[in-house]
């Protein structure tokens, strides 16, 4: 029964399913790490090109310690001083720019992002045409595609792409994908293009990397059992958002992503018994917590963690900065 939220004594009673993993990833420890240590060994400020990882909160906190994010190496002011590039990838011509320049650089990269680009290099060198498997103008997507020349490339971003594509050059064709895509989206749009292309050249090691097929696997593992699903995590990203469309999909249809604490529908949560939450790789877990405490000030609660998978990936920073 639901009693008056005010009624200390008589909060509802409210289960939240935790997702694990969730939250930062890898790649995007480092590349907070990377901007970091960046800070202590140039000083303040330096540039970082683009949203280092695709969260305001991370942003502004690196911002506060004397990161300038520029969208263009264009906007860089003194040239004197040195840029970081996100975790997502740049193309060629950003870091032949910066050499242009002579703008110093610290590539933050993702090590699992810089592999698609390497495949890609390798599939190209082999005179494969590229099918890549992706959102038009994410970041990452931009810059797997700047690693080879115009033409090279073309994106798939839906299934109807898949159908329609024409092989007009008529030479031997591979696909590689983004690395934040719905697994199953993505394993759909893969088969269409083997069942119409049976000779298309695949990656040796699916390209969606570990953990956003990990957050989804523990989304969809416990979405169904729950009222409401809370992807917490920024707007533009990627694999937050496909969080989201992994716990509708698995039978939560009020499923949303929660990108600020002031949008969080605590009336709706106060008519559940059962909630869900989860966060993208790039949410950090103290937004997580701050959700936890809100929903807390009016009802009381039972967290029951659901641990699909240990993650212990550490990738190593570059060496010019330790
Ligand atoms: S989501 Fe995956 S590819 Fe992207 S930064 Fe994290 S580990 Fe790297």
């Amino acid at each position: 029964m639901l009693t008056h939220a005010s009624d200390q004594s008589m909060k509802n009673k409210i289960t939240i399913h935790l997702a694990s993993p969730r939250g930062f990833c890898a790649g995007v420890d480092r590349a907070i790490e990377i901007v970091k240590k960046s800070l202590e060994k140039f000083g303040a400020p330096i540039y970082v090109r683009h949203e280092i990882v695709h969260n305001k909160h991370v942003v502004e906190s690196l911002r506060k310690k004397g990161a300038i994010f520029v969208d263009e190496l264009s906007e860089i002011e003194d040239g004197c001083r040195p840029v970081v590039f996100s975790a997502h990838g740049v193309s060629k011509s950003v870091l032949e720019d910066a050499d242009i320049k002579q703008i110093e650089y610290i590539d933050a990269t993702c090590p699992l992002v810089s592999k698609v680009h390497k495949e890609a290099e390798q599939l190209c060198k082999h005179n494969y045409h590229i099918l890549l498997i992706g959102h038009k103008n994410h970041p990452e997507v931009i810059g797997t595609m700047g690693q080879l020349s115009n033409g090279a490339t073309d994106l798939i971003e839906t299934r109807e792409d898949a159908k329609n594509y024409i092989n007009k050059k008529k030479g031997k064709l591979s696909y590689i994908t983004q690395t934040t895509l719905s697994v199953d989206d993505a394993n759909e749009i893969i088969q269409i293009l083997k069942n119409k292309f049976p000779d298309i050249k695949e990656p040796k090691k699916d390209d969606i990397c570990y953990a956003t097929t990990n957050r989804q696997l523990a989304v969809k593992k416990i979405a169904n059992k729950c009222e409401m699903f809370f992807v917490i995590g920024s707007r533009n990203s990627s694999n937050s958002k496909r969080l989201v469309e992994s716990a509708k999909k698995s039978g939560c249809s009020k499923s949303q992503l929660l990108y600020s604490t002031n949008a969080i529908p605590i009336k709706e949560i106060l008519k559940c018994r059962n909630i869900g939450i989860s966060s993208g790789a790039s949410a950090p877990e103290v937004l997580v917590k701050e959700f936890i405490d809100k929903i807390k000030e009016k009802a009381d609660i039972e967290i029951d963690e659901i641990e699909f998978a240990k993650e212990n990936i550490v990738f190593k920073i570059p060496n010019k900065l330790i």
